[in-house]
């Protein structure tokens, strides 16, 4: 089949369905999609919520939960749920031709008990206010996470310890408001910097250590906006900077907006790909659209495993692939 422009009939805007689209919902049995990708999307993330956290009463309890009071579930305590007590098969229903589906399927998901979070509880210790998460250890408003110990206000999060203001971070100890690092220690105010260490508002940075305010360099130590200093000049040159004080961090800031804008950047972040578009791919190939994703393909079988941080093989091409705890 020819790929085909249609209209969608949420937001009325055209968009484009693939020739190779059409073979995939051809196998899959199932209509093609007559809401345009973002509808769609907008669509799959209304059943998110695991950051948005609420005091709700619980069998005579009150519990932290995903789920807001005034929501008529039938939420338990997790540690319940999840025990062998409950038999989830005793609360299905006949199937009703002569109703709509949906109004079915909302009157039984309203029965049928939901855990009060997502988590793997056994897992947590003093870690009350996480959700989608496990093995967390005296972690506070952290989402989307694993194996992690001494974290504060973070998403998307794995092997992190001792660090605050964190999202999306891999491996990673002593660090601060950081984006997109993975085996980092020591770094403030980074973003897509991988195993580097003492990096102050640096990006784009791999294997360097002792870098204040750099963009785009590889394997180098000492340096200060890009310019390579002795260690002794570095150590003076940053004292100079006198970062310890508000002041001297929003001068930094200032400095390093202007001078990050001049540096060329790569159009993708990403390494190892074949025919792919979208941002933070790696390993893969033929995805479009997609974001965070590692060793992912056109082909092959659903495998979120987590839907933040292990490797994704979409079966689905263009738009499908979206990383959908980035919101
Ligand atoms: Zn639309």
């Amino acid at each position: 089949m020819q790929s085909e422009t249609k209209q969608c009939q949420n937001c009325k805007q055209d968009f484009v369905i693939e020739s190779e689209d059409f073979q995939f919902y051809e196998k899959m049995k199932v209509p093609a999609p007559t809401f345009c990708p973002e509808c769609r999307l907008q669509r799959r993330l209304l059943w998110i919520n695991f950051r948005t956290l609420y005091a709700r009463p619980v069998e005579g309890k009150t519990l932290i939960s995903m789920y807001a009071p005034e929501k008529d579930y039938n939420i338990v305590e997790d540690k319940k749920w999840w025990g062998d007590d409950y038999d989830l098969t005793s609360y299905g229903q006949d199937y009703d031709f002569s109703k709509p589906f949906f109004e079915q399927f909302n009157s039984l998901l309203k029965r049928v008990p939901l855990p009060h979070l997502q988590r793997g509880y056994a897992t947590f210790e003093n870690s009350d206010y996480c959700n989608a998460a496990s093995y967390l250890k005296n972690c506070y408003l952290v989402f989307g996470a694993d194996n992690s110990e001494n974290v504060y206000y973070a998403a998307g999060v794995v092997k992190v310890k001792d660090s605050v203001d964190m999202t999306f971070a891999d491996n990673s100890e002593l660090c601060y408001e950081n984006l997109m690092v993975n085996q980092c220690y020591r770094c403030l105010f980074c973003q897509d910097v991988e195993n580097s260490n003492n990096l102050i508002m640096s990006q784009d940075c791999v294997g360097c250590n002792d870098c204040v305010g750099c963009f785009g360099l590889r394997n180098k130590k000492y340096h200060i906006f890009n310019q390579p200093y002795s260690k002794e000049e570095y150590q003076q040159k940053v004292k100079e900077l006198n970062l310890s004080s508000f002041e001297g961090l929003e001068k930094l800031r200032e400095t390093t907006k202007s001078l990050f804008l001049l540096q060329p950047h790569k159009f993708i972040h990403g390494r190892n790909n074949k025919d792919v578009s979208g941002d933070y791919l790696y390993n893969s190939k033929n995805i479009h659209h997609g974001f965070r994703i590692h060793h992912g393909e056109n082909k092959g079988h659903n495998d979120y495993g987590s839907l933040l941080l292990v490797p994704i093989v979409n079966q689905r091409k263009k738009h499908d692939v979206i990383n959908q705890c980035s919101h």
